[in-house]
């Protein structure tokens, strides 16, 4: 696993890419030589109300080695130092990231793969679901707010599926759990990636376990906590 490094950068684009996500393009010469595995992320310092600085993380969503240009999707809900960093972001503006990190890839010897998670999740599940080799079967299980948060997918192999619930439906974060759960009744080699809220994490994972998955074949992550700030490393305090 590749050493993580203190990278200064410069932000060189910002798009919105749906009304709460917005892709934020970082670029600059320490990328020069940058390696990583998708579903790896980056650390970037961004700064507190009171001036002291905190880490937040954000996965690789692509990286375009011979421009030097790396891709990181935020979604703009919550009230905290990183979404303060992405409301104000503009192209020339420098931020120092640390990467890559995180331990959790592709797993190489499953013969299918299931993501699952809330918006937060979206970069990793399609990073990873990219780069699987043709055939492999796969589907990503999304809780974004409404329709309007849909991504498009793009992949020519149709054994690539990704289905979307919605937070705003009458059936919630229910309908994911649901979703997911039919689509997991049978684990027959397959790995299973958990990420996004902590408490919707642990719901998903307990729903596969209950299905026969073993521990080894889930890889879950709590990326952030309800009405609670993340430590000052990035993470919630609490693991999923
Ligand atoms: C390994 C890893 C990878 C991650 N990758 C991504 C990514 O690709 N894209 C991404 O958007 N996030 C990602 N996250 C989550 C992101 O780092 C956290 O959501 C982060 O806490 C946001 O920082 P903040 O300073 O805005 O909020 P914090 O200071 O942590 O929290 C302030 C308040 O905002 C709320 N809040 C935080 N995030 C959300 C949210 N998404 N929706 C609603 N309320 C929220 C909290 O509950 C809290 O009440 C990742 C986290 C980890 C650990």
């Amino acid at each position: 696993m590749t050493e993580p490094k203190t990278l200064p950068l410069v932000v060189a684009s910002v798009e919105d890419v749906t009304p709460a996500l917005r892709r934020i393009r970082l670029t600059g010469r320490p990328l020069e030589g940058f390696e990583y595995f998708p579903g790896q992320d980056v650390a970037l310092g961004v700064v507190r109300d009171d001036g002291s600085i905190v880490r937040r993380r954000y996965t690789i969503r692509r990286f375009d080695a011979g421009r030097k240009l790396l891709d990181l999707e935020v979604v703009m809900h919550g009230d905290g130092p990183g979404i303060r960093w992405a409301q104000a972001v503009h192209p020339g503006l420098a931020v120092e990231a640390i990467g890559p990190r995180g331990k959790i890839g592709l797993d190489a010897n499953a013969t299918w793969h299931l993501f699952a998670g809330d918006a937060t999740a979206l970069p990793a599940a399609f990073a990873m679901m990219e780069t699987l080799p043709a055939g492999v079967r796969a589907g990503a299980y999304l809780l974004v707010a409404d329709p309007s948060e849909r991504q498009r997918f793009d992949a020519a192999d149709t054994t690539r599926t990704v289905t979307w619930r919605y937070e705003n439906a009458a059936e919630g974060r229910d309908g994911l759990v649901e979703a997911v759960s039919a689509a997991a009744s049978s684990p027959d080699g397959g790995h299973a990636y958990l990420a996004g809220e902590v408490a919707l994490v642990l719901t998903l994972k307990t729903a596969l376990l209950a299905r026969g998955w073993s521990l080894d074949q889930v890889s879950a992550k709590a990326y952030w906590n309800r009405g609670r700030a993340n430590a000052g490393h990035g993470e919630p305090e609490i693991k999923a």
